[in-house]
């Protein structure tokens, strides 16, 4: 069923969804709503666009008792953006009932005008994590009377180095209440926050955009002398921003990321001997779009979680069709369109029939002779990384880099979309920015102060 009227909600609910033109339920309502109406915890995987906010604000809104003045529910969101979106669509929602109040807690506002708000009593708050702590350690906020806690885009919160922000909110709410966590990807810490922090939680997953159909996939045939030179044969015909090229061994791996960089290719290899510092090193640039190619072994890239990847490379074919499947599912999510390339000689045709056989569908073989670059150009990646020595043990946040570059003190403000993925480590913490701006961003971040302290910065090649 996917009308709103199979779902347990009040005739003055249904009447304003009908209003509102929400007509029949998103794949994610209809899986999400019963389980969270119900009363339980709730992992979901959904993307921005897919009716995500309505189906954590329908359920949380379901128990809310307007006329008791407490806050009943609270939602974390990793940006302010999102945090006045999820706002905006909980109060459309909530204007079937009287008079409910839903308050906006984020960083970059006076913390004075929040508390004011809080005082006059809310029923909802929606915020930041690092804003919303500093509300509880003030004793503006409390949150005894709470119902439900909603981790909207964990994923995401987790990128930006919340956990334990998120931790310390979580703490602070009353055992026996709901919680909901919205994620569209799932890395390693969500289920360190499912472990933590939530009770016996149901998983609920729409049949993913990530069709197999969204990957074109592409064969060509190699030898044993030209396989290194078609990988740049290929990146310099498809340009993908992002690529993962995938290699049997690390030896391999480290010759491939050789022959890249030698051909001006920004490539960073990921194999398992590396050191923890390293590993971050590598997957922060990946991650963040300023490194175009990673080239990994299948047990290095375990858990690697990359949401935007337009490419897959697989230079040694491999011969286990499920790992091949594994390894191209990575490319073509969220409903982007994919590309998976695999190279293979005379001698992996044996491989290839397997993976034919396993997919039921022939391999489809293009010649590489026919490959031309499509640019004159480089490719570069459409970001770089600038690194600040100082992280978690500086008690430094994502914000707080986001307010030093953001800031109109000592020179140019750059813009929200200036500046890309924040990710905070024990020591260091890495920033990425639009390739244009990158060197003076630095020297913004050289001579300013970042939470109130001069800090060292620097691009990374
Ligand atoms: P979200 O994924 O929560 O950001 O929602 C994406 C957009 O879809 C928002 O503008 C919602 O107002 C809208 N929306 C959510 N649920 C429905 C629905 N069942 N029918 C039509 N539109 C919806």
């Amino acid at each position: 069923m996917t009308v709103f009227s199979s779902l347990p909600l009040s005739p003055a609910v249904l009447a304003n969804l009908q209003q509102l033109g929400y007509l029949e339920m998103t794949p994610i309502q209809a899986a999400s709503l019963p389980v969270a109406l119900a009363g339980k915890d709730l992992i979901a995987q959904a993307q921005t666009g897919s009716g995500k906010t309505a189906a954590f604000a329908l359920a949380m809104l379901a128990k809310l008792n307007p006329r008791w003045f407490a806050v009943q529910a609270l939602v974390l969101c990793p940006t302010r953006e999102l945090a006045d979106q999820v706002t905006g669509e909980i109060r459309r929602l909530a204007r079937a009932e009287e008079n409910i109040k839903v308050v906006t807690l984020c960083g970059g506002v006076a913390l004075r005008g929040q508390r004011a708000s809080l005082e006059h009593g809310a029923h909802v708050v929606v915020g930041t994590p690092g804003r919303v702590m500093d509300h509880l350690a003030r004793g503006y906020l409390t949150l005894e009377g709470l119902n439900t806690l909603v981790l909207d885009e964990a994923d995401r919160m987790l990128d930006m180095g919340f956990f334990d922000d998120i931790a310390t909110v979580a703490r602070q709410c009353p055992a026996n209440r709901q919680t909901l966590l919205f994620s569209a990807t799932y890395p390693e810490g969500i289920e360190k926050l499912a472990r933590q922090f939530m009770h016996e939680p149901q998983r609920v997953e729409v049949a993913s955009s990530k069709s197999e159909g969204q990957i074109a996939q592409r064969f060509f045939e190699v030898t044993r002398s030209n396989r290194l030179q078609a990988v740049g044969q290929l990146l310099r015909h498809f340009r993908p921003v992002s690529t993962l090229a995938f290699c049997n061994t690390k030896q391999q791996c480290k010759d491939l990321v050789t022959l890249l960089q030698t051909e001006g290719f920004h490539a960073l290899a990921l194999f398992g001997e590396l050191e923890q510092r390293e590993r971050d090193l590598v997957l922060a640039q990946f991650a963040n779009r300023s490194c175009s190619v990673l080239v990994a072994t299948d047990v290095a890239s375990r858990g690697l979680d990359i949401d935007q990847l337009e490419a897959v490379i697989n230079v040694d074919t491999t011969p286990d069709p499920e790992v091949h499947v594994h390894r191209i599912g990575r490319t073509g999510r969220a409903g982007a369109s994919g590309l998976a390339l695999t190279l293979a000689s005379l001698q992996d045709m044996g491989s290839v029939g397997k993976i034919e056989q396993y997919q039921k569908q022939p391999s489809t073989w293009y010649p590489l002779d026919q490959l031309a670059p499509t640019s004159n150009a480089p490719l570069l990646p459409p970001m770089v990384t600038l690194q600040i020595l100082g992280g978690r043990k500086e008690k430094i946040r994502p914000g707080d880099v986001l307010g030093a570059l953001t800031s109109t003190e000592g020179g140019v403000a750059y813009t929200r979309e200036q500046i890309g993925k924040i990710q905070v480590t024990e020591f260091c913490t890495f920033v990425a920015v639009t390739r244009d701006v990158a060197e003076a961003a630095c020297a913004k971040l050289n001579n300013g102060k970042v939470k109130g302290k001069s800090v060292r910065a620097r691009t990374l090649p």
